[in-house]
């Protein structure tokens, strides 16, 4: 008993060692390194999992793992201090170059914009300023926080540009209205946009960057001690490093195996909005699995739904097989009623704000005439008004923020149900990005509201994600015409019905009736089958040769 006390003693003593005094490498500290340079890493991880020559696909993630509540005071405020200096260099980096190059940035055409945020060109202006000396942070970090400027800057540029046609479209849409009614809404989007220009990249908040293998590694302890994982990070002092542990779960530890760790950032707060975690540190640690990619036997063929359900169709490349094609829609009835009922309690709450917010205007105007005793009647019923909308305001937010749950939940089941249909296939998913101009006007206000409200991007993500993580390549196809040409016969002289939420389509070639979204899936999966024997990526196996096959034996 008392051995085993003074060994965990023991064991206490040397994690709470602060500061590793010397060079790295040259260390004895029972820690396996995970990051190291990734290119060597990659060429180690193919050949230990027996993947050489083998056909594979990369995965790229990141996983958030806590700083150990039990790390002590003293690694603490070193923690806070290098990233508080780092958070400085950033900004006096990003401050430098908005600065010089301001003018380009306003007037300058992409070339210009470009040549700016060459790495060579910063890092010249970084020399010429001694931001080194300044930020007392090393050629390394410094490095890194260049990297990150130029990558805000980059980001910047990109939702800048998306912005801008946004923008664009909105004016011909302006342009093109045919009454007052369109005219209006054109107009009142056109302003709502206007407000949402993506302001510029601002330095001054608490921002990390990318600590690669040369400031700081990821390492796993070889013993079963009370820290299991930690970071291993240079500091501000020349060549004192420190090691700060981390508070992994299972999953943390179990998506850490048979990976390679490129890097990992150290973000105060995480990313999550709850107040009880803004003080505490965070590391995003980022991670590259190889799998390897597996035989297909089909093509499946994919359309999110306009009712939050998703239609699924598999093409064979084998046409033997007779259990193909499959079709299925998958939906959760019970979580799509919960999220409707939420945008219903919504609606109703944002009815009652507007409500409560006009009453409290009313009661404001014509303030002149009013007698004394009159003002202090309308103000009292003003002010009363405009508490009551503040209330519901804040009963909104919370509102929202469940529904988001339930959303992303009903989402993540949905992708779940979808990649088990599809084990065993290639698979397109039409870009829906269109979608959303598509029923201008007035003709479906409720359809119109449910695409809205539906997330078919994070959707996307989720399924071709989790497909990559089982060795499934998935494919984003423009879905051009795919809801107009008829999947029996490929006319395009169909008519779309729309029944309560659900659509059909009627061809008038060969006249069938087919549900809109599984003969879209199916005009999908046939349209990248094509592509694919097209470009030689696969072949079908057909009844002759087949059977040639089984003569000759
Ligand atoms: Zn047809």
């Amino acid at each position: 008993m008392l051995y085993v006390w003074v060994v965990n003693m023991a064991m206490n003593l040397l994690s709470s060692e602060d500061v590793t005094v010397g060079r790295k490498g040259k260390r004895n500290t029972g820690k396996e390194v995970l990051t190291k340079k990734s290119k060597k890493k990659k060429e180690d991880l193919i050949e230990e999992l027996e993947l050489k020559g083998k056909k594979t696909i990369e995965v790229r993630k990141s996983i958030r793992i806590p700083v150990h509540y039990d790390i002590t005071k003293n690694k603490m405020d070193k923690l806070n201090k290098l990233t508080g200096r780092i958070t400085y260099g950033i900004r006096l980096i990003g401050e430098l170059v908005s600065d010089v190059y301001a003018d380009i940035f306003m007037n300058g055409d992409d070339k210009d914009i470009d040549n700016v945020l060459k790495l060579k060109t910063i890092e010249g202006l970084v020399k010429d300023n001694d931001i080194e000396e300044k930020t007392g942070l090393n050629s390394n970090f410094i490095q890194q926080c260049i990297n990150k400027v130029i990558f805000t800057y980059k980001s910047h540029r990109k939702l800048h540009k998306e912005w801008e046609g946004k923008v664009e479209r909105a004016e011909e849409r302006l342009e093109s209205a045919r009454d007052d009614k369109e005219l209006e809404k054109a107009d009142k989007w056109l302003g709502k946009l206007k407000k949402r220009e993506p302001s510029k990249p601002d330095f001054r908040k608490k921002i990390s960057c990318r600590f690669t293998h040369n400031i700081g590694t990821v390492e796993q302890a070889k013993d079963k001690g009370k820290f299991s994982l930690w970071i291993h990070i240079s500091t501000l002092e020349k060549y004192k490093m420190i090691d700060i542990p981390l508070n992994p779960s299972v999953y943390h530890m179990d998506q850490l195996k048979d990976v390679v760790v490129d890097d990992f950032e150290i973000i105060k707060g995480g990313d999550s909005r709850k107040k009880k975690n803004k003080g505490k540190y965070y590391i995003h640690v980022s991670i590259t699995k190889i799998v390897e990619e597996k035989e297909i036997n089909s093509v499946g063929g994919i359309d999110q739904g306009l009712n939050k359900s998703i239609a699924a169709v598999l093409l064979s490349l084998n046409e033997n097989d007779k259990s193909f094609p499959r079709e299925e829609q998958l939906t959760d009835s019970a979580k799509v009623e919960l999220l409707e009922k939420y945008d219903d309690i919504v609606a109703s709450l944002q009815k009652a704000r507007k409500l409560e917010k006009a009453t409290s205007l009313q009661k404001a105007e014509k303030w002149e005439k009013a007698t004394s005793l009159q003002k202090a009647e309308k103000w009292e019923k003003a002010s009363k008004a405009a508490k009551k909308a503040a209330k519901i305001a804040k009963k909104l937010r919370s509102l929202r923020g469940k529904r988001e749950n339930v959303s992303t939940y009903h989402d993540w089941c949905l992708a779940k149900k979808v990649v088990e249909f599809t084990k065993g296939s290639y698979l397109a998913i039409g870009n829906t990005k269109f979608r959303q101009g598509m029923f201008r006007g007035n003709q479906m206000p409720t359809l119109r509201k449910r695409i809205g409200k539906w997330t078919y991007g994070r959707q996307r993500k989720m399924i071709s994600f989790k497909r990559a993580e089982m060795g499934y390549r998935t494919k984003l196809i423009d879905e051009y015409g795919t809801s107009r040409e008829c999947c029996e016969c490929g006319s395009k002289l169909t008519t779309r019905k729309y029944e309560e939420g659900f659509s059909y389509i009627l061809c008038h070639s060969c006249e069938i009736k087919k549900d809109a979204d599984i003969n879209a899936s199916n005009v999908i999966a046939t349209r990248c089958r094509d592509d694919m024997l097209k470009a030689g990526m696969i072949r079908m196996k057909n009844s002759v040769s087949q059977q040639d096959g089984s003569c000759s034996l």
